[in-house]
């Protein structure tokens, strides 16, 4: 413990909550003392609140009427590289510290004393008669006699009812104890399982491995094609931290590719991981936060905010699919987790892998420039090959009207279901149809509350708004004209696709795949399971088959419309439309059968398409630098939204204007201001919103002159600011 790191007790201490108050509170230390970084309870007007002692009191008070802290909690307290990681990353993103310490506190019942359960064990004698049951119960706490178990899980290796074990509790044979619920996860041993590498995947771990072991920070962008064994060598690198005694961090964008990654990780570790993500039970998370902070997990799976929980000792941060666009966090605090990683880990010595097919542009540039070490896997494992790409030109083909599947495609799927293979024709639409209009009066059926068209969803029989979730049912009448049995949708979603493959194949087994037909993640998990397994014939699907999953079987991928993310005007539809094209395509032939991906297109010359089918990278990426660096944009510029919103349209654009007639601290650095103008979704929620674009070059401190700029202005009734560091949309 550095000098100054401990208060004793009564001394002047100042503790950062997470209530909404612009400064730290002070307070007297609790007796016994407490030390930098301890979660504390202390007394807020009437209420307790949980803090974090930030530092010695600010002075200038009078000691004698400063309340004390209540008491230190039974949790590890923040290190100093959390700490400064909650300021830097505040100050990135121009979030107050309190909005970064409630990121960091999301696990429910952090004050509450160590909560226990009920565990048994082995105790005296034997029971006054023997059942086959009642022995087995003994046998399996004799065989596992270091282990304590729940009522459950013994009930469970035994195979009896929980009321035999009630039945030798009462006797004494079975010891009940009570024993804190909060214990460390299984070991992970990094020597139980590993693969033998190919020489390129084993060069590649070596480059890994002695990244973890320089105890310092550094990050690589590991770049291979789909099936190339990415995951096998970070696992690699996984293992080397393990080894130092560290902890690793694993993000996944998507909680559906958890189950399958879990399996794998237990396969090599020899134990499952830490889990922390929307789908986990409170009472796990709080274990899992818990545990992060006392050194009883060493390795984490898990969505963004698993950044933001309180290592002891972080050594290794993988960013899976670090492309996928779902890392930025686009509500509350603004943040991109592929970044914040990079600033995790420099603050705490840590290793960095961002893994991808198809990287970002921002760390492609990061590789290019020197930032980030380069390691690339060129070949998929195995015999399995990378699948052809070719275009189908829409211009030439036949097909009636309201139908999307054109005849060279059906084509090649019935040669697969003739050959017993699976084929994946995929449309990253959602619903049955994006439009519903009246074909009375051309109405179009919007939300109520938002800027957006109502999609159909069939299976549910109801219209959905996509922004806000919102859902009606589907009217008989138009709500505009009233004449009713005119509503028709148009244009094809998911469910409608999966209609017209009905009519086409109707013996084939059909697995449709959106994430608004499944109720729970088991429930997808199971369905991926099974088509895995051969249990569909074609799969139809959404963006959420693109990422990741493993389906040996599949050999064909039928892109709708390739031409669907190229339209409008945003600088990353290039970007976005090949990583999806390619991250798609590479579901096709992950075995040793050959697959091909067919892009429906009614542009096959547009370069995206070109650059999409034959496969040339880097030609792309160059080629993208050149034009987001002729427009100074990122990550060859900074660029911050601002966000107004409000119920009064005209007050949102008042305050839009009064901004920007006010620009000066923008000015100052060189930044140019643009808007104020509707922003990509004008309205949600009823609350119009209205964006401010500011672009500065990459040396311009702009955050100093966003805050300086933004704090001009106190915001009037139900007006709302929200500053967006690296818009997603530009
Ligand atoms: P990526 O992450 O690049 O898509 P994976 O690591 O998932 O690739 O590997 C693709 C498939 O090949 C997986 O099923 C994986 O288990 C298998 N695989 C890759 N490398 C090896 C290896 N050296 N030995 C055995 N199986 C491997
Ligand atoms: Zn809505």
């Amino acid at each position: 413990m550095e000098e100054g790191d401990f208060f004793g007790s009564g001394a002047p201490v100042s503790v950062l909550t997470a209530q909404p108050l612009d400064r730290f509170l002070d307070y007297k230390a609790p007796e016994g003392g407490c030390v930098l970084g301890a979660f504390v309870e202390v007394p807020l007007g009437p209420r307790k609140v949980l803090g974090v002692i930030w530092g010695p009191g600010s002075g200038g008070f009078d000691l004698s009427r400063l309340r004390a802290v209540n008491r230190v909690l039974d949790v590890a307290p923040m290190g100093a590289d959390m700490r400064a990681f909650l300021q830097r990353a505040g100050e990135y993103t121009l979030t107050p510290l309190h909005a970064m310490l409630r990121l960091a506190t999301r696990a429910p019942g952090l004050s509450d004393p160590p909560s226990m359960r009920k565990i048994y064990r082995r105790g005296t004698g034997t029971p006054d008669r023997q059942t086959d049951a009642r022995r087995r119960v003994l046998a399996t706490l004799e065989d596992y006699g270091d282990l304590s178990f729940t009522m459950g899980e013994l009930a469970d290796m035994a195979g009896v009812t929980n009321s035999v074990i009630k039945g030798l509790v009462k006797q004494g044979v079975v010891r009940e104890e009570a024993a804190p619920r909060d214990v460390p996860f299984a070991r992970l041993d990094p020597e139980y399982g590993g693969k033998a590498l190919t020489e390129d995947q084993e060069a590649g771990a070596a480059q890994l491995r002695a990244g973890v072991q320089t105890g310092r920070y550094g990050t690589t962008l590991l770049r291979g094609v789909t099936g190339s064994g990415k995951t096998e060598v970070y696992l690699e690198a996984v293992a080397e931290c393990l080894r130092k005694g560290r902890q690793a961090l694993v993000l996944l964008p998507e909680i559906a590719l958890t189950a399958e990654f879990l399996t794998r990780v237990e396969a090599r570790f020899g134990a499952k991981p830490a889990e922390w993500h929307s789908g986990v039970t409170m009472t796990e998370r709080r274990r899992t936060w818990k545990m992060v902070g006392a050194g009883g997990a060493q390795m984490v799976i898990g969505a963004r905010s698993a950044l933001f929980l309180p290592y002891r000792d972080l050594g290794l941060i993988v960013v899976d699919e670090e492309h996928d666009t779902s890392y930025k966090q686009e509500d509350g605090v603004l943040y991109n987790a592929r970044d914040m990683a990079v600033l995790r880990a420099a603050l705490c010595e840590a290793q960095v892998v961002l893994a991808s097919a198809t990287p970002s542009l921002e760390s492609w540039t990061n590789a290019e420039l020197g930032k980030y070490s380069k390691l690339e896997l060129t070949s998929r494992y195995g015999a399995s090959v990378l699948p052809e790409m070719r275009a189908i030109d829409m211009r030439a083909e036949k097909l009636p009207a309201s139908h999307w599947i054109s005849p060279t495609l059906k084509a090649a799927v019935d040669a697969r279901i003739a050959k017993g293979e699976q084929a994946l024709l995929f449309i990253n639409r959602r619903g049955y149809a994006p439009v519903t209009i009246c074909r009375a009066c051309g109405h179009q059926i919007g939300c109520d509350s938002c800027d957006a068209r109502m999609v159909e969803h069939r299976f549910l029989k109801r219209l959905m708004c996509h922004q806000c979730g919102e859902t009606k049912p589907m009217p008989e009448a138009c709500p505009s004209c009233e004449v009713e049995g005119k509503l028709a949708p148009v244009g094809p979603g998911v469910e409608r696709l999966a209609e017209e493959a009905k009519e086409l194949w109707p013996e084939a087994r059909q697995a449709v795949l959106s994430s608004d037909l499944f109720g729970s993640a088991r429930a997808l998990k199971e369905s991926i399971e099974a088509i895995a397994q051969g249990g569909a014939d074609i799969i139809i699907g959404t963006q959420l088959v693109a990422k990741g999953h493993n389906f040996p079987l599949l050999t064909l991928v039928g892109v709708i419309d390739a031409d669907l993310g190229l339209q409008g005007s945003d600088l990353r539809a290039a970007e976005r439309t090949f990583q999806l094209m390619r991250q798609v395509a590479g579901r096709a032939g992950r075995s040793e059968r050959a697959g091909l991906a067919l892009l429906q297109t009614f542009q096959p010359e547009h370069p995206v398409i070109r650059a999409i089918l034959s496969g040339d990278e880097t030609g792309f990426w160059r080629a993208e630098a050149d034009e987001r660096r002729h427009a100074v944009v990122p990550p060859f510029g900074r660029m911050a939204g601002i966000i107004l919103s409000g119920s009064d349209v005209s007050q949102v654009f008042d305050l839009g204007n009064a901004l920007a007639r006010n620009a000066g601290a923008l000015k100052a650095i060189g930044a140019d201001v643009y808007g104020p103008a509707p922003a990509p979704i004008a309205r949600v929620r009823g609350r119009h919103r209205v964006r401010l674009l500011v672009k500065a070059d990459k040396s311009a401190p702009l955050q100093a002159a966003l805050a300086q700029w933004v704090g001009q202005f106190r915001l009037k009734g139900d007006l709302r600011l929200a500053v967006d560091i690296d818009p997603q949309n530009f």
